[in-house]
């Protein structure tokens, strides 16, 4: 009984009160551990598709996230027109293929005209995206096309670098391969200059 109540206190700290259909999502993983040969009603697998189905909840939960919410009262104007970068955000998402994580290293910049966002803002930013059912392109523009329609900047510029659990555990490529994903925007598309300096800057990385 102990062990039940740390799990509703986790799950109400991470804000994962059971939402509608939620009983639905656990009755479909105990049919998904019956139809991989299982014993759902073993003692292991009780609680599975409550932890799976809380877990998978925490995973998306980007769906239910707002963006003006989260960048509320985060906007600022300053009169600074260099660039703002912001690298080496961990970044896991799910693959919406197969459903098996790709996690690695998001790097968003950008030159402001009259607006910028508050630096700790922009990993928040990159959840709500990454927090939801994706494919990695798609993740690099929408966190682009985002910061371009909410501050209006001379440009965005974001790169993705991550590994694919999909090909990795399936053998598909070779362990250490990464996908590289980038979106570039405004002065960071039409600059050469601009966007070799924002690249050059995300690989002098440690
Ligand atoms: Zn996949």
């Amino acid at each position: 009984m102990a062990k039940f109540e740390s799990e509703e206190v986790l799950a109400v700290k991470e804000g994962l009160e059971r939402l509608p259909g939620h009983d639905e999502l656990e009755r479909a993983l105990k049919t998904l551990l019956r139809e991989l040969g299982e014993e759902p009603d073993r003692e292991g697998l009780l609680r599975t598709p409550r932890r799976v189905a809380q877990s998978l909840r925490f995973l998306t939960s980007g769906y239910r996230q707002d963006v003006d919410q989260v960048l509320n009262g985060a906007l600022f104007s300053v009169g600074y027109d260099e660039m703002v970068i912001v690298k080496d955000i961990e970044v896991f998402s799910l693959c919406e293929h197969h459903l098996l994580p790709f996690f690695g290293r998001c790097h968003v910049a950008y030159i402001p005209t009259e607006k910028v966002i508050g630096l700790s803002k922009i990993p928040r930013l990159v959840d709500v995206f990454a927090r939801r059912l994706q494919v990695q392109e798609r993740l690099t523009t929408q966190i682009a096309n985002t910061i371009m329609d909410k501050i209006n900047p001379q440009g965005v510029g974001v790169v993705i670098e991550a590994r694919h659990l999909c090909m990795i555990m399936r053998g598909v490529e070779k362990q250490n391969s990464v996908a590289v994903t980038s979106a570039m925007l405004g002065v960071f598309r039409d600059h050469t200059q601009t966007r070799e300096e924002f690249l050059s800057l995300v690989r002098g990385r440690s």
